[in-house]
């Protein structure tokens, strides 16, 4: 059988996971699998849908209901929402903050999880999310816990409001990251924590090609091993 290689990125939100692991999948001819998108678009659901993210008996109800497929057009992941791609609509904070609440649900979880372990069973994969190391991929091949303080997160996601034309408030910012890292680390099943057998890379003081090249160097040692 062929061996497919994973590489987990886990950690809080804001710490740059999705940029590197996009760069990190270009440069080693991976599929990058981003998992939250994943999140999001359950969560669209929900909105859309006038689910309360309380409501545990009509999210598990509305589970039955959501097909969510994964397609790659040009190496972009493309989230299809039961027949529409949803990539557009699912980068907003509401649906953040929906995707963060909804996420706490095994029945939510277990739905996606499934989709993602098929994913690495026939692709090169690298996969980000906050359970890739500890639940989805415990035997990835490298398992990366990436994160920068609290200040530089809200720093980088206000940054990156600002370029969008959203004038946001970096305090408000800063409050909204520490709430969805404190329910995600918090959960019960399959919280936000690093593995035992994860490397800690703090991105505070790094550029965006620091890390790139650090993981890349990390992947290739121990592809020597393999
Ligand atoms: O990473 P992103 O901000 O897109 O994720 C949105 C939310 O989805 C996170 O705050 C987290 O609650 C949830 N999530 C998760 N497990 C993952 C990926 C995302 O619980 N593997």
């Amino acid at each position: 059988m062929k061996k497919y290689y994973s590489i987990a990125i886990d950690g809080p939100a804001g710490a740059g996971k999705s940029t590197i692991a996009k760069k990190v999948a270009k440069d080693l001819g991976f599929i990058y699998v981003d998992t939250g998108a994943m999140y999001r678009a359950m969560a669209l659901y929900f909105i859309r849908n006038n689910i309360s993210a309380k409501d545990q008996e009509s999210i598990e109800k509305a589970c039955k209901d959501v097909k969510i497929v994964i397609e790659y057009i040009d190496g972009e992941q493309g989230v299809i929402l039961n027949g529409e791609n949803v990539n557009g609509l699912i980068r907003t904070e509401e649906v953040g903050n929906m995707a963060s609440a909804s996420s706490v649900y095994p029945v939510v979880r277990m739905k996606l999880v499934e989709l993602q372990q098929e994913l690495a069973k026939t692709e090169n994969v690298i996969m980000d999310g906050r359970d890739i190391g500890t639940y989805v991929l415990p035997n990835a091949d490298l398992k990366i816990y990436l994160t920068a303080s609290t200040k530089e997160r809200a720093k980088r996601r206000w940054l990156e409001l600002k370029n969008k034309g959203i004038d946001a408030d970096i305090t408000a910012v800063e409050k909204d990251i520490i709430e969805r890292d404190q329910r995600d680390m918090t959960r019960e099943f399959a919280p936000l924590k690093q593995a035992e057998d994860a490397i800690l890379v703090d991105s505070s003081n790094l550029t965006i090609e620091e890390v790139v090249d650090r993981i890349k160097e990390y992947f290739n040692n121990i592809k020597g091993l393999i």
